[in-house]
């Protein structure tokens, strides 16, 4: 981060700095953005100016939103991972296959962009190492009621930072995530939501009566990914899409004005509206697989 030389209150390219830190440095995440806020809060002091970006940016910082927690839940339990399918799916020791809950990573079969990326990001972490699983809202437990319709269980993945505590020597494929330092291993990074900040995710619920408890959270995360064009969002371009009053899904637009649509989910569908992509996506909405294959 470079010294800034505005005389106009906050340089903005130094917030910008200071939130890519932030989202960079995943394993020192937690001291990086404590420094991050301290260093814009003296500058906001000293500026006491009232720039829109300025304010926004620090407002993000503010927000403390943040894939490291400073404890593991309680209810969490230790699993070691033996291998990594892709960003979002991988399989324990016992052989139980498991799909991170909330999320949804860009598909390798169909190579599309940024796909490798979330497997790498997911291996980095948990390949050959322990993990630690939590299941729904209150934790939950390994059985039925927390499995997809492929028999996968819908976990959130949590992994320490900060210490080797979690590696299972020397099966991690050479690809160690840095490692701080320091005695202390009481960061826990959550996989689901750390995929989504570094923009290698998007936030995805089913329906909308299917949300993960921290659903809102990792809008948040996504928002901020997407402002800070981070991994899928570098070459995100708005666009105009088709919802519907209820639905969770949104569609093709196809002249960027009309809600006429070829989506044979929409056959029917009544009060069609259009919104641009990035209001839904913080609202939380999908793109149908119909329309964008
Ligand atoms: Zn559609």
């Amino acid at each position: 981060m470079g010294i800034c030389l505005s005389t106009a209150g906050v340089c903005i390219s130094t917030a910008d700095d200071v939130v890519n830190d932030f989202l960079d440095r995943q394993s020192l995440f937690y001291e990086e953005s404590k420094r991050a806020r301290e260093h814009l809060q003296k500058k906001n002091a000293a500026a006491n100016n009232d720039d829109y970006n300025a304010i926004h940016v620090n407002s993000i910082l503010q927000s403390g939103l943040t894939p490291i927690y400073p404890t593991l839940p309680d209810a969490a339990r230790k699993h070691g991972c033996r291998n990594v399918y892709d960003g979002d799916t991988l399989t324990l020791e016992d052989d139980a296959r498991v799909r991170l809950m909330g999320i949804d990573t860009p598909e390798l079969k169909e190579r599309q962009p940024f796909a490798l990326e979330a497997k790498e990001y997911t291996k980095k972490y948990c390949y050959g190492k322990d993990v630690w699983l939590t299941f729904g809202e209150i934790g939950g437990s390994e059985n039925e009621k927390n499995k997809d319709h492929y028999g996968r269980l819908l976990a959130f993945i949590w992994v320490p930072l900060g210490d080797d505590s979690g590696s299972r020597g020397g099966t991690n494929g050479g690809k160690s995530p840095p490692r701080q330092s320091t005695s202390n291993p009481s960061q826990w990074l959550c996989i689901n939501e750390g995929l989504v900040a570094s923009g290698l995710a998007h936030a995805y619920s089913p329906s909308n009566s299917k949300k993960v408890h921290n659903h809102d959270k990792l809008l948040g995360l996504q928002r901020l990914a997407r402002v800070h064009k981070r991994g899928q969002w570098e070459t995100f371009k708005d666009y105009n899409v088709i919802v519907t009053p209820n639905g969770s899904a949104f569609h093709k637009c196809k002249n960027g004005k009309s809600t006429t649509s070829d989506c044979k989910h929409l056959s029917r569908s009544k009060n069609l509206s259009i919104l641009s992509a990035s209001d839904v996506y913080d609202k939380g909405m999908h793109p149908c697989r119909n329309c964008f294959g």
